[in-house]
């Protein structure tokens, strides 16, 4: 079929269906490949809607097939004047990291000891909390004990075996030593809670002495967990924060057209009436991590670059995030693809080869995990890289649903439980990927796909990605959601997603 047939009959098709098509967005629609399956889900949005458009204008198409609302909402055209909300608003933004991490350690024999104290001792205070565990004992404290005495114990996994007949039995560690515990065979919910647990956590356990205090046959499993919240953030001002990461900038599958979308949607409020009153409450942006695709990441990754030099890479991101209205203010936080060191905590990126960001002004530069409180919100942001370990560690959870994934992290108040695989510590004096305090928000990336809960109170959200799916992640079998971008609203605790691809 040639071109003009195709034009042709993509204006009868929208004719026959009582709409024009506006010259501008017929060659936006002949851009699609699909062509009738795009034409086809157009027409059907367009008849859901209360008051109905006669010309249907580029704005109105590309709107409709980028959003996600209700089709309920009439779309207008957004040539009216754009006056954000969240301009007349003072920016709050208070990092609340008490001390500077030093980020010193030089990885000693010594230095793992201190960390895994440190992270048993916070773990352990959290777990003090939990009324149960109130009179804990020691682990060597068993030994005196005689059989069938019912205790609780608070430890570290060192070791997690099934026994030939389908047991499972934990190596648990404190300070004062070490004790086997077997999952009681009696206890349903104990057996059920034994498939969650993973190396290196801190759990209590309820139970009773066998063996002369050389075993312990476990009746409950106890998480730190995180508490119901009793109330609720909200802000007064009507404004909301919008959650990004992963944009990969260098690499072939950076997908810049909608990241230049997004950047439009915000300088002009273009959309349906929601979608620009979404925009123009946007008042702080937080971009966790993987702002550029990095070099020498992966095997190959030339193949995929589009931009080779590194500090190229920032620049180009520099000049991307440099069109976002100044009076929103952005938090950038690493990732494993930035150029920094790839061990948790990971330093804010450095002012040499991130040169470009450092001279926006609305630009803040944190860590990874970062704690900062943004107009009241406890927010505590981690790229993510644990994600990987934890879904393959725990059956049942995958990258395709990052939001349970992080549950599983705030239920064990850690953002990296698993020592030792693809999430690299760094045996910091002190634990910072304890979570110690409760957030309000709790974002994390890594996984490029939308995720969104609320656990106990806590918004929890994975921000997706701005690259499409990469060969590699072809042979995971993994399809990113990018382009995509959760919005919260911190007057109302709504939360949104706005798509800017298909
Ligand atoms: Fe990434
Ligand atoms: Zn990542």
């Amino acid at each position: 079929m040639s071109s003009l047939d195709a034009q042709e009959k993509i204006l009868t098709t929208f004719l026959s269906a009582g709409f024009q098509l506006h010259p501008e967005a017929l060659s936006h629609l002949l851009t699609n490949l699909n062509l009738n399956e795009v034409a086809e889900k157009l027409i059907k949005n367009l008849n859901t809607m209360q008051e109905k458009p006669i010309v249907l204008t580029k704005d109105i198409v590309e709107t409709i097939l980028n959003e996600q609302f209700k089709p309920t909402i009439t779309i207008q055209e957004s040539s009216s004047s754009f006056e954000p909300l969240a301009k007349k608003v003072e920016p709050r933004i208070e990092v609340l990291e008490k001390e500077k991490p030093k980020y010193s350690t030089k990885g000693t024999i010594e230095d793992f000891i201190k960390y895994f104290n440190n992270r048993y001792e916070k773990i352990k205070k959290i777990l003090l909390e939990h009324t149960n565990l109130r009179d804990a004992s020691t682990i060597s404290g068993l030994k005196a004990l005689q059989n069938s005495t019912p205790v609780k114990i608070i430890g570290l996994i060192s070791n997690i075996r099934t026994t030939a007949k389908g047991n499972k039995l934990l190596e648990i560690e404190d300070q004062t030593g070490k004790i086997t515990v077997l999952i009681s065979n009696d206890s349903e919910e104990a057996q059920e809670k034994a498939k969650h647990v993973i190396l290196d956590e801190v759990i209590g356990i309820e139970g009773t002495v066998a063996r002369n205090g050389e075993l312990l046959i476990a009746k409950d499993i106890i998480w730190p967990d995180t508490p119901v919240k009793k109330e609720q953030t909200k802000a007064e001002d009507p404004i909301c924060i919008g959650l990004l990461s992963d944009l990969h900038v260098g690499s072939k599958m950076f997908l810049k057209k909608e990241f230049e979308r997004f950047l439009k949607w915000l300088n002009t409020g273009f959309g349906n009436p929601k979608q620009k009153e979404l925009a123009s409450r946007i008042k702080y942006l937080i971009i966790a991590g993987d702002l550029v695709d990095g070099v020498g990441v992966y095997p190959d990754q030339e193949k995929e670059l589009e931009i080779s030099d590194i500090h190229q890479q920032y620049i180009e991101v520099a000049k991307l995030l440099e069109q976002i209205p100044d009076y929103i203010e952005i938090i950038i936080t690493p990732g494993n693809h930035d150029a920094i060191r790839i061990a948790e905590p990971q330093p804010p990126l450095p002012r040499d080869i991130a040169a470009p960001l450092f001279e926006l002004d609305n630009v803040h530069m944190l860590g990874n995990p970062a704690r900062v409180n943004i107009h009241g919100f406890k927010t505590l942001i981690y790229h993510g890289r644990s994600l990987d370990d934890i879904t393959s560690a725990i059956s049942g959870l995958s990258l395709s649903q990052p939001e349970l994934a992080m549950v599983e992290l705030l239920k064990r108040r850690h953002l990296a439980p698993i020592y030792g695989e693809r999430a690299l510590i760094a045996p910091e004096a002190e634990d910072l990927l304890v979570i110690d305090e409760i957030p309000d928000i709790f974002q994390a990336a890594h996984a490029h796909t939308v995720g969104l809960t609320n656990y106990r109170g806590v918004i929890t959200v994975n921000s997706g990605a701005w690259q499409s799916q990469t060969a590699y992640q072809k042979t995971q079998g993994l399809t990113p959601t990018p382009a995509r971008l959760p919005i919260v609203d911190l007057q109302s605790l709504k939360t949104t997603i706005l798509r800017f691809g298909a």
